[in-house]
């Protein structure tokens, strides 16, 4: 492999390409957006949309395998693609991914549990469903959501039902029911082309306005939970014959086990960490894995907070630059409108 195409050109784009960069391979982006973070490191960009057909063909072509930063790939293309190039994680790692109905049956055909959930498709099946949950619930699009964008929170029966389909713009929808965790963590984890797997500690994770604020290390969970979180990737991992990198959401309920609430086919914003606190990098362990090189040694040699720059955040750079034993990532974007990632910060505790 020498050169590795990237579909989509954001900061895990970007942040990949600089990993890539590091071991001597060449990085071509497709994303329509020219101004982009991605497009000031990689070697080069089609600028085109996501599944533009010429596009893809000859990104097919100028590149000798082709990953993705963001789910919402178009299966369609991604399989039309695999028929021309090695795309790495799978197409079927899409497809399991970008709709919660499909992603939750099949991370309960794994046999590792989810809240449980009702596909509402109607004003109608959202009553029906919320009676069955007693009235709580998280109501959210089945499709494209991101920062807890596309969700409605039902706390009690008290809470009217009415429009609520409609309010999330009467596209298909799912009912999950409220789940009354103690902590959110996650996991990154690798698949590599040999079949290897290789887990970095599961992070705690706080979210701020819906969008993820803090991932902390190590997570305050036992032994045990952290080694059924492991034992989950390795699930899903394998069924999906996957090669990269997948970042795994779970809620920890008061007894220490574990539901899953989603999964990213990439590399994942609380895995952000792991650029400052082990020797390889969430980014670089992606590259390795698509790139056919031997997975790296994902131990962490140091407890850390990664703190994420949203919108005015970014104003106390100075601060955070001040900081020992503080790595600062930016994205390059230069507007920093409210919610926006703009980077992230990662203090070593020690
Ligand atoms: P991301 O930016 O992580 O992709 P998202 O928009 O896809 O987020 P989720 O991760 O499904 O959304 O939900 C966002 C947050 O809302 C969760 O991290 C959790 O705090 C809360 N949440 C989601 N689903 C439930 C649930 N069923 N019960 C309780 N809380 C939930
Ligand atoms: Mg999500
Ligand atoms: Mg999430």
């Amino acid at each position: 492999v020498k050169t590795i195409g990237i579909i989509g050109g954001g900061q895990l784009g970007r942040m990949l390409a600089m990993a890539a960069a590091r071991l001597n391979f060449r990085t071509v982006i497709l994303e329509p957006q020219v101004d982009c973070p991605a497009a000031h490191v990689a070697n080069a960009q089609i600028v085109a949309a996501y599944d533009d057909a010429a596009a893809l063909a000859e990104l097919a072509k100028r590149c000798d395998v082709v990953t993705y930063e963001f789910e919402n790939v178009p299966v369609a293309a991604a399989e039309d693609l695999a028929l021309q190039v090695t795309v790495y994680p799978p197409p079927k790692a899409l497809e399991m991914a970008q709709d919660r109905l499909t992603e939750k049956s099949f991370i309960n055909g794994c046999s590792i549990p989810t809240a449980r959930f009702h596909a509402v498709d109607s004003q109608a099946d959202l009553e029906t469903a919320l009676a069955d949950f007693g009235g709580q619930g998280v109501l959210k699009t089945r499709r494209l959501g991101y920062d807890g964008k596309g969700q409605r929170v039902y706390r009690s029966a008290a809470d009217s039902a009415e429009g609520g389909y409609a309010a999330l713009g009467s596209v298909p929808l799912i009912l999950e029911s409220f789940v009354s965790f103690e902590r959110e963590i996650s996991i990154i984890a690798a698949r590599g082309s040999d079949g290897k797997v290789a887990c970095y500690d599961p992070a705690e994770n706080v979210h701020r306005n819906g969008i993820l604020h803090t991932s902390t290390l190590p997570a305050s969970i036992s032994e045990q939970t952290a080694a059924e979180a492991r034992k989950a990737a390795e699930k899903i991992l394998t069924a999906l014959g996957y090669v990269g990198v997948i970042g795994i959401e779970f809620f920890v309920l008061a007894d220490g086990s574990l539901i899953a609430n989603e999964m990213a086919p990439r590399v994942h914003n609380s895995g952000h960490w792991t650029e400052a606190a082990c020797v390889i990098s969430q980014f670089e362990q992606h590259i390795r894995a698509v790139a056919g090189l031997p997975l790296g040694n994902p131990d962490r040699h140091s407890d850390c907070v990664m703190t994420n720059l949203i919108g005015d955040d970014i104003l106390a750079l100075p601060e955070w630059l001040r900081l020992d034993d503080t790595l600062v990532h930016l994205y390059g974007k230069t507007e920093a409108r409210s919610g926006r990632k703009m980077g992230h910060v990662t203090q070593l505790l020690r």
